[in-house]
């Protein structure tokens, strides 16, 4: 049994910890959201931890390029990971203010080897796996919800009988 708000507060602070070991101008507002009343979940811990944090460093990519491509000073990148115990399950979702994922490439993102990053940058097999694993290895559903120049929310949900409380 995993604390799951413990894990994702951990990756959260990895991956940024990460991005700004190799670029200290780098700054992101992290927020989390916790649910205190998860408890411990019956997950296969390695697994949604490569999961969390495949979507959170998705989730930092997207809000550092719309910062450039917008050359606005002002503008924050911003990663929200928040949980929530719902009638169906647990919820932990990984918000970003980033550029968001265009209509025409939506149907592409889970698939193996699809990416938009430069060569040498991205894999694309961050989606594909994070799919399978939680679909295929949890029973659960992974969906997003999306919106150009606003930024991209992808939320896990466990279905309850993950739970062990
Ligand atoms: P990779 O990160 O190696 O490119 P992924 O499978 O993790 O591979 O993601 C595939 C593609 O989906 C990315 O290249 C990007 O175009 C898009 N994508 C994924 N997450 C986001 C996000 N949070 N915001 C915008 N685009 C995203
Ligand atoms: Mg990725």
């Amino acid at each position: 049994p995993t604390d799951i708000n413990a894990l994702a507060d951990e990756y959260l602070r990895l991956a940024y910890h990460g991005l700004r070991a190799k670029d200290k101008s780098f700054n992101a507002e992290l927020v989390t959201d916790f649910d205190a009343s998860i408890g411990r979940v019956k997950v296969i811990p390695q697994d949604l931890g490569r999961v969390i944090l495949n979507l959170i460093t998705n989730a930092f990519y997207a809000s550092k390029e719309r910062k450039q491509a917008a050359m606005d000073k002002a503008f924050k990148p911003k990663v929200t990971v928040s949980t929530k115990k719902t009638k169906t399950g647990i919820q932990i979702s990984i918000a970003d203010n980033g550029k968001g994922i265009p209509k025409q490439i939506l149907d592409k993102i889970f698939q193996p080897f699809f990416t938009t990053k430069p060569t040498g940058q991205g894999t694309g097999l961050g989606l594909s796996m994070s799919y399978d694993i939680i679909t295929k290895g949890h029973k659960g559903k992974l969906s997003l919800d999306t919106k150009e120049n606003e930024g991209t929310t992808f939320t896990i949900l466990l279905p309850n009988d993950t739970n062990t409380n």
